[in-house]
């Protein structure tokens, strides 16, 4: 009897796994761990939220936006004009979180502090319908979303003073979206965000001690555990990264090393639409329809200098962040992140949900 309790008591409740590229480490919490159908708890339904009736995204013009910088219809072709038939339509954010020209950086002092105007632009994706998310759209429909994506990162890109474009979708009042019609956004900002800059940092380091991609490194293994992928096609694998930050995280690479998001050709493209729709597919059912952010890192750019050209060891990736907690005390105050479900349970419980 003794012997049993003390092995109680040094039973693991939990493990530390650290992150190769972000030098981060994250919590595995197995002693409190969950069933993978205890995560489905879906999103609050709030109907004034979800409401079509005053939503400004079903006519944006009509609602006092700008005229579309870019529009494509369902097929994934691009439209000279805005008519009937757009599917997909990027428009300039009336509430700008940057803006303005970026000619040179405005940078000054204060005491202590570094202050720079935030020069740059922020626009926004808006998705046809209402009810509509990328997860429910077809190869199609999904493929126009990453071309729209692609298109004003290569604009974006070649901007002065433009040191990164952040291109990101959140869906749902918990994941911070102030409006529930599907769309996307798309940053160009002044600064490399510090997240990117320390997984620059992370791997540059193993790519100068191993001669080697960590994250090719890492796609090599979890094709050869076999434990984490979600979804796979002939460009694309998806997977519940061996450090998972929140339960059921998943993340996108292309297969191919490219350091920098610009470089898709047609057929990427079209993989990489798939991965992300089937992908938020398999999530919608398998946490019935949670809230969720997701977004993509890509290498910082730099015209200028042609500094885009300088991350070699960087592998561009989408992530995706369903709302399955929160971030609280232990959180804010160590930056270590605890996540209920081991990875390998997440993805195997994400595998069963077909979507085709
Ligand atoms: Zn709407
Ligand atoms: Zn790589």
């Amino acid at each position: 009897m003794k012997k049993k309790i003390a092995k109680q008591l040094v039973k693991n409740v939990s493990e530390l796994r650290r992150d190769p590229v972000s030098g981060d480490w994250v919590v595995i919490a197995t002693g409190r761990a969950k069933r993978p159908n205890t995560f489905a708890q879906g999103h609050q339904h709030d109907p004034a939220y979800e409401s079509k009736e005053n939503c400004p995204f079903e006519n944006p013009q009509v609602s006092g936006n700008d005229k579309p910088i870019l529009v494509f219809d369902h097929k994934a072709r691009e439209m000279g004009k805005l008519s009937q038939d757009w599917f997909v339509q990027v428009i300039p954010n009336r509430f700008p979180a940057f803006a303005g020209p970026s000619v040179k950086r405005y940078v000054k002092h204060v005491g202590p502090y570094t202050v720079l105007e935030g020069r740059g632009s922020h626009e926004v994706v808006i998705m046809r319908e209402h009810t509509k998310n990328i997860s429910s759209f077809s190869s199609l429909e999904a493929r126009a979303v990453i071309y729209a994506y692609m298109a004003r990162f290569n604009i974006l890109s070649l901007r002065p003073n433009v040191r990164y474009v952040s291109i990101f979708h959140n869906f749902g009042k918990e994941a911070g979206a102030s409006l529930y019609h599907p769309h996307s956004q798309i940053m160009a900002i002044p600064v490399v965000p510090p997240d990117v800059a320390r997984s620059l940092a992370g791997s540059q380091r193993y790519f100068q001690e191993k001669s080697k991609c960590v994250h090719c490194e890492m796609i090599a293994w979890e094709k050869k555990d076999n434990q984490r992928i979600v979804f796979e096609n002939e460009h694309f694998i998806a997977i519940c990264p061996f450090v998972s930050r929140a339960a059921f995280e998943i993340r996108i690479f292309p297969k191919k090393h490219e350091s920098s998001f610009k470089d898709m050709g047609d057929e990427e493209i079209g993989k990489c639409a798939d991965a992300l729709r089937i992908t938020l597919g398999k999530l919608e059912k398998a946490l019935a329809n949670p809230d969720y952010n997701f977004f993509i890192h890509t290498s910082p750019i730099n015209i200028e200098s042609l500094e885009s050209h300088f991350y070699p060891h960087y592998h561009w990736h989408i992530e995706i962040l369903p709302k399955t907690a929160i971030w609280a005390g232990f959180e804010l105050g160590t930056g270590i992140e605890i996540s209920t479900i081991k990875p390998e349970n997440a993805a195997k419980f994400l595998r069963k949900f077909n979507v085709s």
